[in-house]
C-alpha cells in the first residue's frame, strides 16, 4: 500500500514540524490552506497555535463547514494542543464571543482552553501513554486539558490526574506537542490508525 496522504492545516501554528515528523513516521505530508487542499488528503493533523486565530481563519478561508463534514464523515484527524481545542465538540473558556475558539466536533469531548496556562504557563514531563512502551517526554505550552469525554472515547494519558491524550476512533489528541520533541511515537500511531482506516 503507498503512504497515507495527510494533510497539516497551514492557516496558523507549528506547522512545519508536523510536516517533518509525519513524514519521519512514513507518510506522505502537504500543507491544507484552502477547500481543494481538505477535499484531497486521507487525514488531517491540525497543529499547535492559537484556537482563537485559527477558527477565525477557517472562518475566514471557508473552510470551517467543511472541515467539520469531513470529520463527521469519519476523516482521521491528529490535533496537538490548539488542534486539541479546535477538535472538540465543545470548549470551555473559549474566548471572546465572536473572537473565540470553534468546536470541529471530532471528538466527544470537553476541553478546557489554556487550562494549564492558568497554572504555570509551561511545563515539561514523561508521562505513560496507552499503546506506547516507554513514556513520552511531553511538552506542555498553555496547554489545554479534558474536562468531559464521552463513552466511545479512550483516554491514553494523564498529567497531574488531568486528561491530556485521547482517541475517538481515528482521531486522536494531545494537549502537548509531540513534534517539538525527536519522538516520533506519537505520530507513527497516528499513521497507523489512518492506514487501518484507509484498509
Ligand atoms: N492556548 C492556545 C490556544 O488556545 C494553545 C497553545 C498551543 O497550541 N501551544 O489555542
Amino acid at each position: 500500500m503507498s503512504a497515507p496522504l495527510v494533510g497539516v492545516l497551514a492557516l496558523q501554528g507549528d506547522t512545519r514540524e508536523h510536516l517533518a515528523a509525519l513524514r519521519e513516521a512514513g507518510a506522505e505530508a502537504v500543507t491544507v490552506r484552502r477547500r481543494s487542499e481538505l477535499d484531497a488528503v486521507d487525514a488531517l493533523v491540525i497543529p499547535g497555535g492559537e484556537s482563537t486565530a485559527m477558527s477565525h481563519l477557517l472562518r475566514e478561508f471557508e473552510m470551517l463547514e467543511p472541515l467539520r463534514a469531513r470529520l463527521a464523515a469519519g476523516m482521521p484527524a491528529y490535533g496537538s494542543c490548539a488542534g486539541m481545542i479546535l477538535l472538540a465538540s465543545e470548549i470551555n473558556d473559549a474566548g471572546t464571543p465572536g473572537r473565540e475558539a470553534l468546536p470541529l466536533g471530532g471528538i466527544d469531548m470537553t476541553v478546557r482552553r489554556n487550562a494549564f496556562g492558568r497554572q504555570v504557563d509551561s511545563f515539561e514531563g514523561d508521562l505513560d501513554f496507552v499503546g506506547l512502551d516507554d513514556p513520552v517526554h511531553a511538552v506542555f505550552i498553555r496547554a489545554p486539558w479534558v474536562e468531559r469525554v464521552g463513552s466511545e472515547v479512550e483516554v491514553l494519558a494523564r498529567a497531574a490526574d488531568h486528561i491530556v491524550a485521547v482517541r475517538q476512533g481515528a482521531v486522536l489528541a494531545t494537549s502537548f506537542h509531540p513534534e517539538m520533541t525527536g519522538d516520533r511515537r506519537v505520530h507513527a500511531m497516528f499513521v497507523r490508525l489512518v492506514e487501518s482506516h484507509l484498509r
